[in-house]
């Protein structure tokens, strides 16, 4: 006689996460660009503060006499590479959260995937607007409360280069972004946490000309919610069922940090 394999009982309580990572139902994915020294930085107008690049300083290199380790001082300014803008970062949100004050909870997260490469690959200045996110949303299904909408732009492709990566011309970059009416239905009629890009900022590079100006960091900002940057590899993640991990240095009156971004996604396995 063959034994057979036990049936689950009905009601049988769900896998635990250490099982679902154990039997490798989990991918990891790393949405964070490296940093170094050539990571791009977005170059301001003058009479804004220039925002300072990552830089390592070698402070020991197992080499001075009795010196047995390796250790540098980092410089970066807060708004560099990948990177977490938390709402006091805006005028709009001055009153918000500081990164050390956003709940944890909230940097675990639901995510999904608009992808707009294409339409990018066609025009650089390409804008997201409500009906592209009422469209996804009909193949898709809703937003997720507290969780995270992520533009796809093909942008992370560009990222090893600074000239390609803000591609600039007299007029200023040229990177896609959202427009104004979608910034602010984004803020104000969705539940989402976050908005994350490729991109240098969650703005558009012509968004200074915009009316408002800047209107991703205004209203998202305003209205509590959060910005990620420079992610890349969202092309390994689905359109829904991704958890993302964002994770700022919890820097007391901070305005945003450096970020390791990473995605939880579920194997095929998950579903076998
Ligand atoms: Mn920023």
């Amino acid at each position: 006689m063959i034994p057979m394999p036990p049936l689950p009982a009905a009601g049988s309580p769900p896998a635990s996460l250490a099982q679902l990572f154990g039997r490798g139902q989990v991918d990891v994915v790393d949405l964070t660009a490296t940093l170094s020294e050539a990571t791009p930085v977005l170059p301001l107008p003058p009479e804004m503060a220039a925002i300072p690049p990552f830089r390592l300083e070698r402070l020991a290199h197992y080499d001075d006499p009795a010196e047995i380790s390796l250790q540098h001082a980092i410089h970066t300014g807060e708004h560099v590479g990948t990177h977490f803008d938390a709402p006091r970062h805006w005028w709009s949100g001055r009153d918000g959260e500081d990164v050390a004050g956003v709940p944890v909870r909230r940097l675990v997260a639901p995510a999904v995937v608009l992808d707009a490469a294409e339409a990018c690959r066609r025009d650089p200045d390409f804008l997201l607007e409500v009906e592209h996110v009422r469209s996804w949303q009909d193949r898709h299904g809703p937003l997720p409360d507290g969780g995270w909408l992520l533009f796809r732009t093909g942008w992370d492709a560009r990222s090893h280069s600074q000239e390609l990566f803000l591609n600039a011309d007299r007029e200023g970059p040229h990177t896609p972004g959202v427009s104004p009416e979608c910034a602010r239905w984004l803020a104000e009629e969705t539940g989402i946490a976050g908005f994350g890009v490729e991109t240098v900022g969650t703005d558009a590079g012509q968004a200074f000309r915009f009316d408002p100006p800047f209107p991703a960091h205004r209203y998202l900002l305003g209205t509590g919610k959060y910005g990620v940057t420079q992610l890349q590899n969202l092309a390994l993640l689905p359109a829904t069922g991704a958890v993302l991990v964002v994770a700022p240095l919890k820097i007391a009156g901070g305005s945003g940090s450096p970020a390791r971004v990473l995605a939880l996604v579920p194997t095929s396995a998950a579903f076998g």
